[in-house]
């Protein structure tokens, strides 16, 4: 049996080196493994041997059974490779596709509603061509006030009287819907906003902004501070530094303007914040007594407070970028950093 054995595993060796595709392996396989196999036919015949020589056979058959077993397997695992076309490797990890992802300036601007909604507001959105009187004269722009000429606008010829313009802020809503809303009201208005302006790294003629109000009884200059500070701090962080100061706009009375540490520079100066370490991030004020008259509000019963913040301005101080027309650069390796 021992002799007989051995010829087997050495015809199973000579005939698996000419097995050139796994058809022909697996019909050698049958030859020696199958219920009529060679290799079968030896293990049957130990049920027959004598009981002293049984545990000898079984030994002997285990034994050869291993040795021929890894015989095929390796044959296998070569068929395997060989019938792989080269220009697939799958032991490669695979591509993977690219997935797409929000602009930074939609997630600055989700997030943005988020915190407001979480204080009360409504979001409302509005036409980007515009009246002069939303746009300007209803928000207390006396006509031809010099007031205007920091909102440069760009006129659209539209109207018989030529007076419709791109809207050069979205506080052009404010009266729109102060004079159809009931009271009180907490409204943000986001939208793209059109200026006649020289592109810098820190202004663009096309941007987006945020204005928000809230008119209800008795809202003082205190709560519009606390509205700014905790907006600005969920947006940029807890550490982020504000300062208000003074200014004068002619939708507001008193009118206040919110600086921000410069996140480029860190507050040391830089070309972003004209070496002040502060950037301009949200003009706001008390809504003046006219705008709630053309509203045909009462400001002795009801009183309200507006701000505006630059979109574009709140994502590159946020990220900390040096130029807002990266914003609107088309180049995929910028934008997929964010
Ligand atoms: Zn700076």
């Amino acid at each position: 049996m021992e002799k007989k054995i051995s010829q087997i595993v050495n015809k199973a060796r000579r005939q698996l080196e000419s097995i050139k595709n796994l058809k022909e392996f697996d019909k050698l396989w049958l030859t020696f493994f199958g219920s009529s196999g060679i290799f079968t036919g030896e293990v049957k015949k130990v049920s027959r041997l004598k009981a002293f020589e049984k545990p000898r056979a079984g030994k002997l058959i285990n034994a050869s059974k291993k040795e021929l077993e890894a015989l095929f397997a390796n044959k296998k695992a070569q068929l395997l490779k060989k019938g792989v076309p080269s220009k697939i490797d799958v032991t490669l990890p695979g591509k993977k596709p690219q997935i797409g992802h929000l602009h930074p300036q939609t997630l600055v601007l989700n997030d943005l509603m988020d915190i407001f909604r979480f204080l009360g507001y409504r979001v409302a959105v509005g036409p980007e061509i515009e009246t002069e009187w939303y746009n300007f004269q209803s928000l207390n722009f006396p006509p031809d006030h010099p007031a205007m000429d920091t909102q440069q606008s760009l006129k659209v010829p539209t109207d018989k009287n030529g007076n419709a313009i791109l809207r050069t802020q979205t506080s052009s809503m404010q009266v729109r819907i102060m004079e159809k809303s009931p009271l009180p009201l907490r409204v943000i208005v986001p939208g793209k906003c059109f200026r006649y302006e020289a592109v810098d790294s820190s202004h663009g003629f096309e941007f987006w902004q945020l204005e928000g109000f809230a008119v209800d009884k008795n809202i003082r200059l205190t709560d519009l501070f606390g509205t700014i500070e905790f907006v600005l701090k969920k947006l940029m962080g807890e550490s982020t530094k504000l300062r208000f100061a003074c200014t004068n706009f002619p939708f507001v009375e008193p009118g206040v303007d919110t600086y921000m540490e410069c996140t480029v520079c860190k507050g040391k100066g830089c070309s972003f914040c004209k070496q002040t370490g502060w950037s301009e991030i949200m003009p706001a004020g008390m809504i003046h007594p006219n705008v709630l008259k053309n509203s045909k509000i009462d400001s002795q019963k009801w009183q309200g407070f507006a701000f505006a913040i630059g979109l574009s301005r709140a994502v590159t101080l946020r990220y900390g970028i040096d130029d807002l027309r990266i914003l609107t650069n088309p180049d995929l390796r910028i934008l997929s950093q964010f």
